[in-house]
């Protein structure tokens, strides 16, 4: 037995640009950060870095969370830890849903066996505060779960107001921001959310594989009163309302609480490697300022749809609940849509996105992101669709799209 270098060169991937949902390029910094040297997990240096990361990441989350942490794992990971620490079997959650990750949502909670009730939007809308007051009336729900921007439909869900709805109904509430973290403002302190959680390859500029959550004191309350249960400790006044046991150890929250608390209790070993991509895309959002993060993404965004629309495309959804790292626009009548995607990828080396649900094969959906969310992607991405849409045979006014965009950056 030998390797074959054929077969098995070193990985050289081609310099693709990722402009579509997610995940994109990540930032050299971040890649540099990656290839530092491990450390032991109880180093001091290490439980160091681990207490800068939560610090950055409150800044991040926009938190004042003690509980802000890393899960080990993709953005789902985070989504899961939430949730079956959270939900016990037979507790009633009301998702609000207007897209995929909704729906995954739902996917999850009906392993946990929780009792699920829905409020639904269109693909394409997102649901009113009043009707999400309405649901919450009529179905008494232990927690609500939300998205804040689902690429699946490229719609971003106004938060304002959620929490406090959730709260005042006695009801503990969940966002995944996976999509928008470090790209739309996340506010969890300002929105009373208990857990909003995300990940690194959208909007933060990392590669996928850790999974950035905070926990309000209430919400860690409630699951730490589970964990009291599972022990069989018991504690006066708090054992009342608490479920069953949380039905899994990797992502029972409660331990891994005290990993990363003080106690240092061991639970995992923590991924180092991931750390320190996580660290460094905090210390590169907050870099930049996040203010200044937010402003870049949404002129992205407008570039992006004034270029599209300048093409004499029609861009997909509702223009006031847009997202603005990721653009949904419909492909036109007679064009083959994955032809486009293949001659984008082997002409341009730029990746778009397919859609999928009720939207496949009617959308694309591109990126501009993170790393990605600058005005010369954008540009380049524009300039490269309008060729691939010409070769299609699909008519459209040349040389249109890239100063649209230009002006729709600056605007
Ligand atoms: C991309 C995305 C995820 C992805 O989760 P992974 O496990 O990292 O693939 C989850 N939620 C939302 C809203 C997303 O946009």
């Amino acid at each position: 037995m030998s390797l074959d270098p054929q077969l098995f060169g070193e990985i050289d991937p081609p310099q693709r640009l990722l402009m579509g949902p997610g995940p994109i390029n990540a930032h050299p910094r971040v890649l540099r950060a990656m290839s530092a040297d491990l450390l032991g997990q109880f180093d001091p240096e290490m439980t160091g870095f681990m207490n800068q990361v939560m610090a950055l990441y409150r800044q991040i989350f926009g938190t004042q969370n003690k509980w802000t942490m890393l899960v080990d794992g993709t953005a789902r990971a985070g989504i899961e830890a939430a949730l079956v620490s959270l939900v016990a079997p037979g507790d009633v959650v009301l998702v609000v849903n207007f897209g995929r990750f909704g729906l995954l949502l739902t996917e999850i909670l009906q392993r946990i066996g929780a009792i699920i009730e829905t409020v639904e939007a269109p693909w394409g809308e997102v649901v009113p505060m009043e009707r999400i007051a309405e649901a919450i009336a009529r179905c008494h729900p232990k927690i609500v779960a939300t998205i804040h921007g689902d690429t699946s439909t490229t719609m971003a869900q106004p938060l304002e107001g959620f929490g406090e709805l959730c709260r005042r109904a006695g009801a503990l509430s969940y966002v995944d921001a996976t999509a928008t973290i470090g790209g739309m403002e996340l506010a969890a302190d300002r929105w009373d959310v208990d857990v909003v959680t995300g990940g690194l390859q959208k909007c933060l500029g990392g590669p996928s594989g850790s999974a950035p959550i905070t926990i309000s004191d209430r919400a860690a309350e409630h699951i730490g009163k589970r964990r009291h249960v599972e022990q069989g400790i018991r504690v006066a006044g708090t054992v009342d309302g608490a479920g069953p046991r949380i039905g899994s150890n990797y992502f029972d929250l409660a331990m891994i609480m005290d990993y990363w608390s003080e106690k240092r209790l061991n639970h995992h070993t923590e991924a180092t490697s991931m750390l320190y991509a996580a660290r460094e895309c905090a210390r590169i959002a907050l870099g930049e300022g996040l203010e200044a993060r937010y402003a870049r993404h949404a002129s992205a965004g407008r570039a992006m749809t004034a270029g599209l629309r300048a093409m004499g495309l029609t861009v997909f959804g509702d223009d006031r609940y847009r997202m603005t790292n990721v653009t949904g626009v419909y492909i036109p009548a007679g064009v083959d849509g994955e032809a486009v995607r293949g001659a984008m990828r082997e002409l341009f080396e730029i990746e778009i996105g397919t859609a999928f649900g009720p939207l496949q094969g009617k959308i694309w959906r591109i990126g501009a992101m993170g790393y990605n969310a600058m005005k010369h992607k954008v540009l380049l991405t524009l300039a490269a669709l309008e060729s691939c849409l010409v070769m299609q045979g699909f008519a459209l006014p040349m040389g249109a799209a890239v100063p649209a965009a230009i002006a729709a950056w600056e605007a």
